[in-house]
């Protein structure tokens, strides 16, 4: 699984399969369930922590095998789940559609940005998402919309849900698409500036605690820099733990843990952990 995820940590899944259609995943299902097999779901691996024992289990990969787009006119777009956000936001720009530019970078696919409400500089898919097409886990497909997708900060109906998310439909609006890519340069500009994104992450380790940042409570509690193994607080961005070069799961988790504790000591914030742990 380190070749899935952005952290490149991680052992092995017992079967990788990588559906191209709504009936594979059905079929997978029917499956699993016939053969009694756990199984997980993960788009482009970039909020994802998988365990250096790997999984035992089927890892479904929703990612460039299920990524159509489809203009559907009066501002609305369909993709399919794996559709990276970036393809994503060129092709929202290319229609002259605005609303998604805050997408542009996040390094996911529109499947994981709707189970995550991804958001970022001022936006998140709630204001866009209007609704999203799945597979539960007993092969029958449903559609949440509106309200019922239960969007919020980080989260989601499919947060801690076995539910497979296939495809999303999207409300955009109106827009110069001079304007539309000027503001995408520009939040890609922020997060090069900003993001240590030479190295191996998954992005914000933790969820923001109401009232404080967790990268400005993890700088004063002097854990830039600070080391696990391969892991360490990123010396650019204390809000992100990075690979620097062989670390493994068990040294990023005991790097979380010790980020968590110190801030609790210092401050009593929890830090709760934006990424998703996976695996035995
Ligand atoms: C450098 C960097 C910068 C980042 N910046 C941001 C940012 O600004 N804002 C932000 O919100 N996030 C950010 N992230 C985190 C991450 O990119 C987002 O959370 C993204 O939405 C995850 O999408 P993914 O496809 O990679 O999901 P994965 O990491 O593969 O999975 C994340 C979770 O979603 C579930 N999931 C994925 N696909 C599906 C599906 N089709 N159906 C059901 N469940 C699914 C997985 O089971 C898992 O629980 C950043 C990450 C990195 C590495």
């Amino acid at each position: 699984m380190s070749k899935l995820t952005s952290f490149h940590t991680g052992g092995a899944a017992a079967l990788l399969v990588q559906p191209n259609s709504v009936a594979a995943v059905q079929d997978i299902l029917y499956a699993c369930q016939a053969e009694h097999l756990r199984y997980c779901v993960v788009g482009n691996g970039s909020n994802l922590l998988v365990s250096d024992a790997g999984f035992s289990g089927v890892v479904l990969r929703i990612g460039p095998a299920m990524a159509t787009m489809e203009d559907l006119g009066d501002g609305r777009i369909r993709c399919a789940a794996g559709a990276s956000l970036t393809a994503l936001c060129n092709f929202a720009c290319r229609l002259g559609l605005s609303g998604l530019e805050f997408a542009f970078g996040i390094p996911g696919t529109a499947g994981g940005a709707a189970y995550m409400n991804a958001g970022a500089y001022g936006g998140e898919m709630k204001n866009v998402l209007t609704a999203c097409a799945h597979v539960a886990s007993d092969g029958n497909l449903g559609t949440f919309t509106g309200e019922a997708l239960a969007l919020s900060y980080r989260r989601s109906v499919y947060t801690d849900s076995d539910r497979i998310i296939t495809g999303l439909e999207l409300q955009l609006q109106p827009g110069d698409p001079r304007e539309i890519r000027a503001a995408m340069d520009e939040n890609m500009r922020k997060r090069s500036e900003k993001q240590p994104l030479e190295f191996p992450s998954a992005g914000s380790t933790f969820k923001r605690p109401q009232g404080y940042f967790a990268g400005a409570l993890i700088e004063q509690s002097g854990l830039k820099g600070v080391t696990v193994g391969g892991a360490q607080v990123s010396e650019k961005h204390a809000g992100f733990v990075i690979n620097t070069g062989d670390a493994t799961t068990s040294d990023i988790l005991a790097l979380i843990k010790l980020i968590q504790q110190t801030v609790w000591d210092k401050f009593g914030v929890h830090l709760e952990p934006e990424v998703k742990f996976i695996g035995d």
